[in-house]
């Protein structure tokens, strides 16, 4: 019986994380198109058509339709799948790391957040910049429940609430590197990413700040490289950063502490 018990809350965890990460491509797919986020129904991406309940259901709805679209036959974007499936490894993810807390649901709506960024960078090289104002209110409330945490006494549910100082430091210690370099060499980085760097800080504090976005720039200088050796790409190319900020973000939050164990060994054998 228990064991039914925990089956059922599992998939239930995997489902909520799925049908949230659904949203969010969904809203970076219709935002960066004008579209409404709220009131728009669920469409083929090719014929408009509106969905049916089955075709919605997350992963499963792709698989039924075997990829394509029941009505015009067209292919489906695995970039809906690939979402509902990171959204459901994701919130399995904040649940074993974070449990089932306030700071374990305000990180899984930023790494949803994160999600859309992604999605939007990749399909126009652009961030809508509600994106940078909901991350500013997660932060906002991260703040607050560790605040509030502090003052009942009961600090050690917060596993790595960064203190205020270290929020501000955070909300700078890349965006303003980042800015200052975009002044010299003009298009060096977007105001998107930038204003990412500064709410992401805010949430994050400035270790994990930091942390994140050395992995990010290692990870798109090799991509950077992988492009140019394979000529798919010329030095006067941009291509999107977000992703590999949002990757570097995703990475620090649940695997920071093994990897700067890891880091840490290299230097001091
Ligand atoms: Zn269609």
């Amino acid at each position: 019986m228990q064991k039914m018990t925990e089956v059922i809350w599992l998939l239930f965890i995997w489902l909520t994380g799925a049908c949230i990460f659904s949203f969010a491509d969904a809203a970076a797919w219709r935002l960066v198109r004008n579209m409404d986020i709220l009131r728009d129904r669920s469409r083929c991406d090719s014929c408009g058509r509106v969905l049916s309940f089955w075709e919605m259901l997350p992963v499963a709805g792709w698989l039924l339709c075997r990829g394509r679209c029941a009505f015009c036959g067209r292919r489906v974007s695995l970039r809906h799948p690939a979402a509902e499936l990171a959204g459901g490894f994701t919130a399995w993810l904040c649940a074993a790391y974070l449990g089932i807390s306030a700071e374990s649901v305000l990180t899984f709506l930023f790494l949803s957040v994160l999600a859309a960024v992604t999605m939007a960078d990749l399909d126009v090289m652009e961030i809508p910049d509600c994106f940078h104002a909901v991350i500013l209110i997660l932060a906002g409330l991260s703040m607050l429940f560790s605040m509030l945490d502090a003052a009942v006494g009961q600090g050690s549910s917060w596993i790595s609430a960064p203190s205020l100082l270290s929020r501000i430091t955070g909300g700078l210690c890349v965006s303003l590197p980042m800015w200052l370099l975009t002044m010299k060499i003009p298009g060096a980085f977007g105001g998107g990413d930038i204003k990412l760097s500064a709410v992401c800080g805010l949430f994050l504090g400035w270790r994990r700040m930091t942390a994140a976005v050395i992995l990010a720039v290692l990870s798109a200088g090799a991509w950077g490289v992988f492009l140019l050796a394979g000529r798919r790409a010329g030095r006067k190319d941009h291509f999107a950063f977000a992703p590999f900020l949002c990757g570097g973000m995703f990475a620090v939050i649940f695997w920071g502490g093994p990897l700067w164990a890891w880091y840490k060994g290299l230097l001091l054998p």
